[in-house]
């Protein structure tokens, strides 16, 4: 059997759905859903992190499938429609540090005009907000060349995709995950697998296994704030980056609350009652277009992603809350008199949820005095940045990192004493505020591929991924063009 032909265990089934459609999923029980899928990776959530793990695992000959709950890979940074990729640099900003899949990405991006290259973006400037801290070398692209771009690294690599599929629970034995139960177009399913990555943001899977997990701050238990990311164009940008040019002096952190972009603008619509937002300032990012910007400024504080009424309420006032802004757009802003709303994301951006609690817990002092652990998979640079976690609402914790760069250890991958489960990207294990560092794109991707790897190699070996020879997944990762030590 090709690699690529994965068991489809209920063909008949599905054909006899085709003929009733619908019918086979409205009298079924879970008890009786079929075991359609067999493979040997099944990664679970296609964002960044996802379809890197999948990608580095299908190109080492595993049989890969990964399922998403929407319609198209890269999570956030296409449904959620946030940007730009956070640097993939060391701090001095002099050498890229995070390369392998990502930097694959990103040439396969500028190829199709849809992302400029990092080298030629600096701190201070319209494409990072003009924030002149931790921001030199982000990667402003395009949302929808993204799209197609993960479409097509994984079709290459031989992934199988499933769209519109949900992960509803784990199939056990034991403390061994050895599938899933999912629930797509048709119907409830099984699939089962040797390995499972979980790749879901909020940690579902590992939560669902019985990975305990420290929800959101572990003192407070506070979670960063979501925002509503929405693109803007028929911008007259010219005439935008000259009202801000000459207030750059004035740009400041009071508090923890910043005092940037616009805060002018913003002083005028409050004082005219027209401004009732948690922020100060407005974070908006010239995109590869150069009448397109990208806004992160909603704020919704308390969410909790976990939860489907909580979670609704928020996607409702995230939309309120950009009318409010394009209303402050058209009035106050020179240049976006005429700003068009692209689209809002078609997800609500989260920024924190749960954190399983893995072989090591990844610790913020770490980050900041440069530990590079003997099994670190990836090196980055990103600063800690925790939204609204100081100075009421609008307040957040900013901490730059001491050395050039730091390490993350494979450890932090493996969840408690599951076994055949994996962590990657956002929630791999890590106290609140280094995940607020290592969240971002760059290192979630670097991060996937390290898992995705980790599987292959542990499926190949026929061993668990706790007891993978680390030196063995360090030089693999060299060779697939990962920096590091
Ligand atoms: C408001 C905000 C602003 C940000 N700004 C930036 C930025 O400017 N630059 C940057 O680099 N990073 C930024 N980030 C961080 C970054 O986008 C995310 O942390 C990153 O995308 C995490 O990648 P991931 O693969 O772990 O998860 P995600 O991107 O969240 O992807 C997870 C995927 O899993 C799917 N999924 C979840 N549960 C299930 C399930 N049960 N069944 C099936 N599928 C499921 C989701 O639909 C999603 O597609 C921002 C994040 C937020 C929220």
């Amino acid at each position: 059997m090709d690699r690529r032909d994965f068991i489809t265990l209920s063909g008949m089934m599905a054909a006899g759905a085709a003929i009733a459609p619908g019918l086979a999923s409205c009298s079924q029980r879970e008890d009786d859903a079929p075991e359609r899928y067999k493979c040997q990776l099944l990664v679970v959530g296609g964002g960044p992190s996802g379809v890197c793990a999948a990608v580095a695992a299908a190109r080492k000959g595993i049989q890969t499938i990964l399922m998403d709950s929407g319609n198209c890979l890269g999570g956030m940074g296409t449904k959620g429609l946030v940007g730009p990729f956070m640097t993939c640099y060391d701090a001095k900003g002099e050498n890229m540090i995070i390369r392998g899949l990502f930097e694959e990405i990103v040439d396969r991006l500028i190829a199709l005009g849809g992302a400029i290259h990092p080298r030629e973006i600096r701190q201070g400037t319209e494409f990072t907000a003009w924030i002149s801290e931790g921001h030199d070398h982000c990667t402003p692209f395009d949302p929808e060349i993204l799209k197609l771009v993960y479409d097509r690294i994984c079709q290459e690599a031989g992934v199988k995709v499933l769209f519109n599929t949900q992960f509803l629970r784990p199939v056990m034995n034991g403390r061994r995950i050895k599938g899933a139960l999912i629930s797509g177009p048709s119907g409830l399913e099984r699939i089962s697998a040797d390995i499972v990555i979980d790749s879901t943001g909020d940690g579902t899977v590992a939560a669902r296994s019985g990975v305990p997990f420290v929800f959101g701050d572990k003192e407070s238990g506070r979670v960063q704030p979501a925002s509503l990311f929405f693109r803007i164009n028929n911008v007259d940008t010219d005439r935008l980056i000259a009202d801000v040019v000459p207030h750059l002096p004035e740009f400041r952190r009071v508090n923890g609350v910043s005092y940037r972009c616009l805060h002018w603008r913003v002083a005028e619509a409050e004082a005219a009652g027209e401004w009732d937002l948690a922020r100060k300032s407005v974070n908006i990012w010239r995109s590869v277009e150069k009448d397109q910007w990208v806004v992160n400024c909603t704020r919704i504080h308390n969410v909790d992603s976990t939860d489907t009424e909580n979670l609704t309420a928020a996607e409702f006032e995230g939309r309120r809350q950009v009318e409010e802004l394009m209303h402050f757009f058209h009035k106050y802003v020179p240049g976006c008199e005429k700003a068009t709303l692209m689209g809002t994301g078609s997800v609500m951006g989260i920024r924190e949820s749960r954190h399983p609690q893995g072989d090591y817990v990844q610790k913020v002092d770490d980050l900041i005095a440069g530990v590079i652990p003997d099994d670190s998979i990836l090196l980055s640079a990103n600063s800690i940045d925790v939204h609204g976690a100081v100075g009421g609402p609008a307040g957040g914790l900013y901490m730059p990192i001491k050395k050039d760069m730091y390490g993350i250890p494979y450890r932090a991958l493996l969840p408690g004493d599951v076994d055949s489960l994996l962590l990657a990207g956002r929630c791999i294990s890590a106290d609140s505020a280094s995940a607020g560092a290592i969240r971002v794109m760059p290192p979630a991707m670097a991060i996937g591929q390290a898992a995705g790897t980790a599987a292959a190699l542990s499926i190949l070996g026929k061993v668990q991924p706790r007891d993978l020879d680390t030196a063995e997944l360090i030089a693999a990762l060299k060779q697939d063009k990962a920096f590091l030590p």
